[in-house]
């Protein structure tokens, strides 16, 4: 069998599989109950204990949300998991499961279960790009997850679409996620992020303006990714998933409308659809890659 983990800030998951990614049980817990990362550590290998029976688990994935050391497994200091500063998270898992334990960027993950068992089935070359509170992604490229030199590939989210921007948390200007972030757009309205897009799908003008502007400097960065990466399908998940219908139409068009990227070499643009199982599924699937 194999095991896969999703860290997240509110919750953590697991789920057992079978060598050929099969999902046989799952469980969750809320992350801040168990308030220290060894009794994360402790409920995911009492879990995996519980629900591999008699069988021996012989691989084990985690996604966690970064900044991660995926070399040393450690996660660095992750803003979503106050407290967990340099945790060797892959060397407490080996010791409490038995099994090899390897950590990956939480975005990597979703765009690798999108991949194999979502909306990115079928594709050769994936970009995967969450747009939530931040944006992230993951590129799968010729079928395999591409993390970079450092683990870094896929920030898509700081790809840099107006050097004279505006300045972003991570000290660039004017990158995706200032634009585009769920919260620079809830601190320049007010608003939640869903509240701002339901306003905009029920027509409300000035929602629909800043959104409008914010899937057009999305739609900037698609066309960037396309001509770096010339991929066949393009899947966006997160929270921009449930504002689908306002936002597609205007990544479609901004696409479009670069003139350089000829219809035949178009990406198909996808919805995810695994939804927050994505990161999960990532994990069962890179503990099958690592089997
Ligand atoms: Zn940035």
């Amino acid at each position: 069998m194999i095991a896969g983990i999703d860290l997240g800030g509110t919750q953590v998951r697991v789920a057992l599989a079978r060598s050929d990614g099969r999902i046989t049980a799952t469980a969750r817990a809320r992350t801040p109950l168990l308030k220290t990362p060894e009794r994360v550590v402790e409920w995911a290998a009492a879990q995996i204990e519980k629900h591999s029976g008699r069988e021996k688990v012989r691989s084990l994935a985690i996604g966690a949300p970064g900044p991660i050391d995926t070399r040393r497994g450690v996660l660095v200091n992750p803003p979503n998991l106050p407290g967990w500063r340099n945790v060797p998270l892959t060397a407490l898992l080996e010791q409490a499961v038995g099994c090899p334990a390897y950590l990956e960027n939480d975005a990597n993950l979703a765009g690798l279960g999108e991949y194999h068992q979502g909306a990115g089935r079928g594709a050769v070359n994936l970009v995967y790009v969450t747009w939530s509170t931040g944006v992230g992604g993951a590129l799968i490229l010729g079928g395999r997850l591409y993390s970079g030199s450092h683990g870094s590939a896929g920030e898509i989210g700081h790809t840099v679409v107006d050097p004279d921007g505006p300045l972003d948390g991570c000290g660039q200007r004017g990158c995706i996620e200032v634009f585009c972030g769920g919260r620079q757009l809830a601190a320049q309205t007010g608003e939640s992020t869903s509240e701002l897009f339901e306003a905009a799908s029920k027509g409300d003008l000035e929602a629909r303006m800043i959104v409008n502007r914010a899937a057009t400097y999305m739609g900037i960065g698609l066309i960037n990714l396309t001509n770096l990466v010339d991929p066949d399908v393009i899947v966006m998940g997160g929270g921009i998933t449930r504002s689908w219908k306002v936002v597609e139409p205007v990544l479609t068009a901004t696409l479009r409308g670069s003139p350089f990227i000829k219809p035949n070499r178009r990406p198909r643009l996808r919805r995810a659809r695994l939804g927050d199982r994505g990161g999960l599924v990532g994990a069962v699937e890179w503990a099958r890659h690592n089997l």
